[in-house]
């Protein structure tokens, strides 16, 4: 990220150029979901492929699952997500603002310490107002299944995907005809209603989860974990985050999960500070016996070399997209001086860039258009392109660049009698004529090198 990067700037560039906007914004919005617009869809795709393709399709020991989002509730009971998925939360008197109380405990006021016979009062930060007690909230959304709502009808939008992977384990295992160790791999959204969203598409209450459990013998699962570990920190610096703004950090004792055995985070300087955009978990057997103990199923391995049915140890590598697509954004966004002018620039690794190619002609020009057009179909069915005709040549690949966009091909005069055109790079912005007929070759060179 370049020090010009700010929360405020990427949130712009995201409305202005069609990467995020505002849930529902013409009825003012609802806090803490976004959608995704038409380059902002394309980038959040090709996140989601570049994963697919380092988990699933070049390992020989991962397959993939997409599980449904409303699952059976005692899923939630066995996962403890119904007893113990839940904030601190408290409500002003005043203004009926909701905090985090463990949030707020940050906001005591200096003079309010150092009297530890009483504790201290903790004020509305807006307004000052009075608060209730905290009171413990459930983070999962709640809905009825079927025409009636009653207690028998309840059920949850999941607010983690790795369940759907822990009670197909059987299914995939059987199906698939696995050997330990193996994993599943799984894209989709979750839901959690966040007592207080925030930092843009940080922290949303709608998200998209990227998730892996991978089953391991007992007493190997260390091994694995490390194995995981540096798997996914390099995955990060092959798509080119800046090495000195990611880091691996292995969380205290305190901080780990109750099914935790040891956690490692890997964390982004983003503005606000060192923030997690994956966590890799050893989660030991603690998924697969309770989904055991609740369903009354056995969820084994049975070892054909030793003769012995084991409970397999879990390593979970959980990303969230949402956090992935912003640290992507911050870390790309760069502003240089050209020829006196600033050129906003977002330098995102080729295979994340929303477009690959902007077909640009000189002008519009009658003579140039026509050319330019059957250029453009040429590319379409190998890239997602742009067709941009509109004002200056120099405007046109400062939208590009602003965008992401590696490559702009220009049509102009010359192409009428050489068939040949100009293809520009964004980041040295070296320009090199290529004829048509070799336009597509040339491309997937630099966009796909073998
Ligand atoms: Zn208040």
């Amino acid at each position: 990220m370049s020090t010009e990067a700010t929360v405020e700037k990427i949130v712009s560039l995201c409305k202005r150029r069609g990467f995020v906007f505002q849930s529902s914004e013409i009825y003012g919005g609802i806090g803490g979901f976004w959608d995704y617009g038409p380059l902002g869809v394309e980038l959040k795709n090709n996140i989601k492929r570049a994963w697919w393709k380092a988990v699933v399709q070049e390992r020989d020991d991962m397959v993939g699952l997409d599980a449904a989002i409303v699952m059976n509730p005692t899923v939630w009971k066995a996962s403890g997500h119904l007893d113990t998925f839940a904030d601190p939360m408290v409500d002003c008197k005043e203004c009926k603002r909701r905090f985090r109380a463990d949030e707020l405990a940050h906001h005591v006021p200096a003079s309010a310490h150092g009297h530890a016979a009483e504790a201290p009062v903790v004020r509305c930060p807006e307004c000052g107002g009075e608060l209730t007690e905290p009171r413990m909230f459930n983070l999962m959304f709640k809905t009825y299944v079927g025409p009636v709502e009653d207690d028998a009808s309840v059920a949850y939008l999941r607010p983690e995907t790795a369940q759907g992977m822990f009670v197909n384990f059987s299914n995939v295992l059987q199906t698939m005809r696995r050997k330990l160790p193996f994993g599943m791999a799984q894209i989709g959204k979750a839901f959690r209603n966040e007592i207080t969203p925030g930092n843009f598409i940080f922290r949303d209450r709608e998200f998209e989860q990227m998730e892996i459990e991978y089953f391991v013998k007992p007493g190997t699962d260390e091994e694995w974990h490390q194995h995981w570990v540096e798997e996914r920190h390099r995955w990060y610096l092959n798509l080119g985050l800046s090495p000195e703004r990611l880091r691996v950090r292995r969380l205290d004792r305190e901080e780990l999960a109750h099914y935790a055995k040891d956690t490692y985070e890997v964390e982004y300087l983003f503005p606000m500070g060192w923030s997690e955009l994956e966590g890799i978990a050893n989660r030991t057997d603690f998924d697969l016996g309770r989904h055991a103990e609740f369903s009354g199923r056995v969820l084994e391995y049975f070892d054909e070399e030793t003769g012995e049915h084991v409970v397999p140890y879990v390593i979970e590598p959980s990303s969230g997209v949402d956090r992935l697509f912003m640290a992507f954004l911050m870390d790309s966004y760069d502003e240089e001086e050209v020829r006196g002018e600033t050129r906003a620039i977002l330098r995102l690794h080729k295979d994340l860039a929303p477009t690959k190619v902007a077909v640009l002609p000189l002008s519009r020009n009658e003579q140039l258009v026509p050319p330019a057009r059957e250029v453009w179909a040429l590319l379409r069915p190998h890239w997602m392109t742009q067709f941009d005709d509109a004002q200056s040549i120099g405007r046109r690949y400062r939208r590009q660049d602003e965008v992401g966009t590696p490559y702009c091909v220009t049509i102009d005069f010359d192409t009428l009698t050489d068939q040949a055109v100009t293809i520009r790079e964004r980041d040295s912005m070296e320009q090199v004529r290529v004829p048509i007929a070799n336009l597509v070759a040339a491309l997937r060179e630099k966009l796909e090198p073998a």
